[in-house]
């Protein structure tokens, strides 16, 4: 199902956002206070508009509330993207996404009642972090403050064993959804099935699990 979406700031981000999902084939509604960037969107979006943001009735003329999904990615002008977020959750629009410049900045927009704040260069510099630890985790994906989801290159001391025998939900508390073979990708890995030398863990669990499981089994 198509879903509508309207980005408010067409900075890197804003911008980044409006360009894939309209090449995703999205309905974008791109919206800025600056007219150059409205006109650098016309030909990318389905439709550009110049608009302040913190204007409620200006909001409410491009028929605001008709859009699933808005995306607030004003940076440098926190009051403008925390007074764009209160006209829009007090619109009642079905999902909000909001970025958020600094923790400060966070705290108010979950306070406001945002449903989803993102923080695109702190969990990018988490996640590059955690890949500079170890050559062999790919990805990590924060789910909340204590839980996440890591992309691991299966340790040397895994290989010919299966998941019966290393038994990390008992061991580690943590569990291995998902398993990458290759091109594969087995989402049900059999118990018994021995790892193969290269396969992609992908583990969900605490983080304190998780790190006792890497340091046992994928730090080489
Ligand atoms: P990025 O890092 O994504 O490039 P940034 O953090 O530098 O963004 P800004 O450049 O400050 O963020 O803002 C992004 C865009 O938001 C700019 O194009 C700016 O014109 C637009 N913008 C700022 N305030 C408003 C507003 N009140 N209404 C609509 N657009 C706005």
């Amino acid at each position: 199902m198509k879903k509508d979406f309207a980005v408010i700031g067409l900075g890197r981000f804003g911008g980044s956002i409006c360009k894939e999902l309209s090449d995703k084939g999205m309905h974008v509604l791109a919206i800025d206070s600056d007219e150059t960037k409205v006109n650098e969107y016309k030909n990318i979006a389905y439709h550009a508009v110049g608009l302040d943001a913190t204007d409620e009735d200006a909001l409410k003329e491009i028929g605001i509330t008709n859009f699933d999904h808005v995306i607030v990615a004003i940076g440098e002008n926190i009051q403008a993207s925390i007074l764009a977020a209160v006209i829009l959750t007090d619109l009642e629009i079905r999902r909000i996404t909001v970025k958020a410049q600094n923790d400060y900045h966070e705290k108010i927009l979950n306070r406001i009642g945002v449903h989803h704040v993102v923080h695109p260069e702190r969990d990018m510099g988490k996640r590059l972090a955690h890949s500079f630890i170890s050559n062999n985790i790919l990805e990590y994906l924060e789910l909340s403050n204590e839980h996440s989801i890591v992309e691991v290159i299966a340790g040397k001391k895994m290989i010919g064993k299966n998941l019966i025998t290393l038994d990390v939900r008992a061991k580690f508390g943590c569990n291995i959804v998902a398993i990458k073979r290759g091109s594969e990708i087995d989402v049900s890995p059999e118990a018994d099935e021995p790892l193969h030398e290269g396969d992609i863990l992908i583990v969900i669990g605490a983080d304190q699990d998780i790190n006792r499981f890497e340091k046992a089994f994928i730090f080489d």
